[in-house]
């Protein structure tokens, strides 16, 4: 781990308030809560910015983009049910919190960023801070052939429906979250996969996504 990844007493108590604020929010999923407990949220802030990693709020990365709000990485990703081993894509790898998220749950996990910075950016710092991804740059509107089936996916950017080749790529009993809706606000939808061609779908609360741009997309 590199020298700037420091874990100290004051950042490690904050985690712990922002775990107590997600369980009265409502997410109740341990396994989610424990992740969320142990992934240094700080280390995607400049360190000038550290008192504002652990509030429940969404905060700018650059590029136009943000490291979402905690409790909306808590919502998406206990409606995943991730089970170790899990092949999971990741649309929209923006700061790469959500990814170091889902490795604490013991996911395989392919995260696809289309701005060239960011990935760049997040493709370094990452296993810098000891996680592990296979990162990809393009266009994850299209999801990503190469790599599937996954069993889950989950995307973090809000896109105007839900796109055909999403759906395919997933194995049977796989789902896909993903938040649909106009540019200001989405709902969150899950889409199980239920058999080659026959899906469940859930239309759950709203949520304010950055838009998914690219070519199933914005
Ligand atoms: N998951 C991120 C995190 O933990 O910080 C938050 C992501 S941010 C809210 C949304 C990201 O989706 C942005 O980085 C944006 O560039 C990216 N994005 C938008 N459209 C995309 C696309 N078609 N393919 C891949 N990434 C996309």
């Amino acid at each position: 781990m590199a020298y700037k990844y420091i874990d100290n007493y004051r950042e490690q108590g904050a985690r712990k308030k922002l775990v107590e604020e997600l369980k009265k929010k409502g997410i109740d999923d341990e396994n989610v809560l424990k992740a969320i407990g142990k992934v240094p949220r700080h280390f995607f802030f400049d360190e000038t910015f550290w008192n504002q990693a652990y509030r429940d709020i969404a905060f700018p990365i650059g590029e136009g983009q943000t490291i979402s709000q905690p409790y909306t990485v808590a919502y998406q990703t206990q409606l995943l049910h991730i089970q170790k081993e899990d092949k999971v894509l990741e649309i929209g790898t923006g700061s790469g919190y959500q990814c170091c998220i889902l490795v604490e749950l013991g996911a395989k996990v392919f995260t696809i960023e289309r701005q060239e910075k960011l990935f760049y950016h997040t493709k370094q710092v990452l296993p810098d801070m000891g996680y592990k991804a296979r990162f990809l740059l393009g266009d994850g509107s299209k999801g990503n052939i190469r790599h599937a089936p996954y069993d889950k996916i989950i995307v973090t950017a809000g896109a105007p429906t839900v796109p055909d080749e999403l759906l395919k790529q997933l194995n049977i009993g796989g789902i896909l979250v993903i938040p649909v809706g106009g540019q200001e606000t989405q709902k969150m939808v899950t889409v199980l996969k239920v058999g080659e061609h026959d899906y469940e779908k859930t239309i759950l609360d709203t949520f304010r996504f950055v838009p998914l741009v690219g070519d199933k997309a914005w």
